[in-house]
């Protein structure tokens, strides 16, 4: 039985619990999607899910709540954990236009500028490449950070606007520029949680 956690303290948080439970039901997998708040609840986790929101807001209530250092303590243990947009943010080694107060988990090995994107086009949809499926997927940016480097050979990208790297997998870690979860597309959340199989 597969147990997955959103991190629910901030942000789009209901979005990726339905597209979790999606595609685990796509994938046969029998298993819960839970909204993830406190450390008690981490016993027995597979995966785990950091939302798109804010990322300055989800690092101060990770810390709060007793989140932060137990969940990057499983992410260096091998625990398949995604991020999308602020949660690619939270997940990254270096973050260019971090707020003094941010703390982030260090767990993939990349370089991220949080408002990358300038006004005019802070949120857009465009069709993406995933490096494991032929059919094109609707990359959703809202506000999003941007990937300017890779800071070391295990991170692989899997997701591309143009020629541009948009979705990195490092092991057990996958961050994402764009928003899956705000599609009914179930793909990359498939991708995902066959690591926690
Ligand atoms: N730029 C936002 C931040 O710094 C992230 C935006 C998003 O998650 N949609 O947290």
């Amino acid at each position: 039985m597969v147990k997955v956690g959103v991190i629910g303290l901030q942000g789009d948080v209901e979005e990726h619990i339905w597209a979790a439970k999606k595609a685990l039901e796509n994938l046969g997998v029998s298993g819960e999607v839970i909204w993830l708040k406190k450390p008690g609840q981490l016993e027995g986790i597979s995966a785990i899910i950091i939302p798109g929101g804010e990322s300055t807001t989800i690092s101060r209530l990770m810390v709060k709540n007793g989140l932060f250092e137990p969940v990057k303590k499983l992410g260096e243990e091998g625990l398949p954990i995604m991020g999308t947009c602020a949660g690619l943010i939270m997940l990254s080694r270096e973050v260019i236009g971090a707020t003094p107060e941010q703390k982030f988990l260090g767990l993939l090995d990349v370089k991220t500028n949080r408002n990358a994107y300038g006004r005019q086009v802070d949120s857009f949809e465009a069709p993406i490449k995933l490096a494991f499926s032929d059919e094109p997927f609707t990359g959703v940016f809202i506000r999003a950070p941007r990937i300017v480097e890779l800071l070391s050979e295990g991170v692989k990208p899997i997701a591309w606007l143009g020629d541009r790297v948009v979705g990195v997998e490092q092991d057990n870690i996958i961050g994402l520029e764009f928003h899956p979860e705000l599609t009914d597309d179930t793909r990359v959340h498939e991708y995902f949680l066959k690591k926690a199989l």
